[in-house]
C-alpha cells in the first residue's frame, strides 16, 4: 500500500548517494504503490551552492535537473507495471530569483512536473538544515533585533517564507513543514505568539487550496521522536480538517522507507486516522497540475507493509 511523495538520489544531488534507479528499484522490493521522485530544483547563484558542490556552478545544477527529470520519467515508463513513479520537484526559496526562475522553470517544463514539494530550507539567505551551527548563524543574522528576540524572528521569516511559496505556486505537498525547529525539536510554536498565528495562517492556506502535509520519516534519522511535523502542528492541521501523506524523504537506496515502522505508533499517538496520496488525474487541479489527493482505503495501521524496513 504505501506511499512516499518526496526524495532524491545521489545521481542529481550531492548530499544524496545512489543512482535514482537503484532508489526505485529499492521501492519497488520493500512493496510501495506509489514513490515520488522530487529533486531538488537548481539553485541559482554561486554563493549557494553547498561545500560538496565545489566545482560545480549554477548552470551544471540547471543541466543535472534537466537530466533528473529525463531520467525520473525513464524510470517511470519502463517501471509502470511494477510502481507507479510520480515525477516532483522539491522548491527551495532562498531569494526572490528562486520563484522567479521555479516560474519559468514551470512553465518551460509544463506537465514533466507532475507536482511539487514546497519546502523551505533558507531563512535570510542562510541554509536552516545544514547543520547546528549554520543555523545559529541564521538565527544571528536578524541584527536589527535584540538577541533574545531573534530566534522568533527567524521563525516568522521561515513561516512567511512559505506562505508566499505556497500562495504562488500551491504545492500539493507541504515539505517538512516544522524544518524550522530542526535542532530544536522540543521548541513549541505557541511559546512565539506571532509564529503560532502564521502557523495556523499557513495551514488554513493549504487546506483552503487541496494542500497534503506531509508526514516526513527523515525527522526519526534527525533523532527526532516523532515524523515532521511534531504534534503541536498535526494537531492544528487536524483540527482544521486538514489531510496527511507520507515521505522517506530518502537520500539513496539505504533510506527508502527508512524508518517508516515507527510510523503506525507516532499516527496513533496523534490521532491520524486517514492518509491520503497523489494520483494521476485528467482535471486540472488548482495549480493547473494533473495530480489529485486519493484517500487509502483499509485500515492504515494494521498493513504488514509497515515492518518491511526497519531503522538503521
Ligand atoms: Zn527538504
Ligand atoms: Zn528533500
Amino acid at each position: 500500500m504505501p506511499h512516499s511523495h518526496h526524495s532524491h538520489s545521489g545521481q542529481f544531488c550531492k548530499h544524496a548517494v545512489g543512482s535514482l534507479e537503484d532508489v526505485v528499484l529499492e521501492a519497488i522490493k520493500q512493496g510501495f504503490d506509489m514513490y515520488g521522485l522530487t529533486e531538488h530544483v537548481p539553485r541559482y547563484r554561486d554563493v549557494d551552492l553547498y561545500p560538496e558542490e565545489s566545482g560545480l556552478s549554477p548552470a551544471s545544477l540547471s543541466d543535472q535537473f534537466d537530466r533528473f527529470l529525463d531520467e525520473a520519467h525513464r524510470l517511470k515508463t519502463l517501471y509502470f507495471e511494477q510502481i507507479v513513479l510520480l515525477v516532483g520537484l522539491e522548491t527551495e526559496y532562498i531569494t526572490e530569483v528562486d520563484l522567479a526562475h521555479l516560474g519559468t522553470t514551470l512553465q518551460r517544463l509544463g506537465g514533466r512536473i507532475e507536482y511539487i514539494v514546497g519546502s523551505i530550507h533558507h531563512v535570510n539567505g542562510i541554509p536552516i538544515d545544514f547543520d547546528l551551527s549554520t543555523y545559529q548563524r541564521a538565527v544571528a543574522s536578524f541584527l536589527e533585533v535584540k538577541d533574545e528576540d531573534r530566534q522568533e524572528r527567524l521563525l516568522c521569516a521561515y513561516f512567511d517564507a512559505q506562505y508566499a511559496l505556497m500562495q504562488q505556486f500551491k504545492p500539493e505537498i507541504i515539505g517538512h513543514f516544522d524544518l524550522c525547529r530542526l535542532y530544536y525539536p522540543a521548541l513549541r510554536f505557541s511559546d512565539y505568539p506571532a509564529v503560532y498565528e502564521k502557523v495556523k495562517r499557513n495551514i488554513t492556506f493549504a487546506i483552503q487550496y487541496g494542500a497534503l502535509f506531509e508526514l516526513n520519516a527523515a525527522a526519526f534519522r534527525k533523532k527526532w521522536d516523532t515524523a515532521y511535523p511534531a504534534e503541536d502542528v498535526v494537531e492544528i492541521v487536524l483540527r482544521q480538517g486538514g489531510r496527511f501523506a507520507l515521505s522517506d524523504d530518502s537520500h539513496g537506496p539505504h533510506a527508502v522507507g527508512l524508518n517508516y515502522h515507527r510510523l503506525p505508533a507516532y499516527l496513533k499517538c496523534v490521532g491520524i486516522s486517514e492518509i491520503w496520496f497523489l494520483q494521476a488525474s485528467s482535471t486540472p487541479n488548482t495549480a493547473g497540475r494533473l495530480v489529485e489527493a486519493v484517500k487509502l482505503d483499509g485500515d492504515c495501521l494494521g498493513h504488514a507493509f509497515w515492518n518491511a524496513k526497519s531503522a538503521q
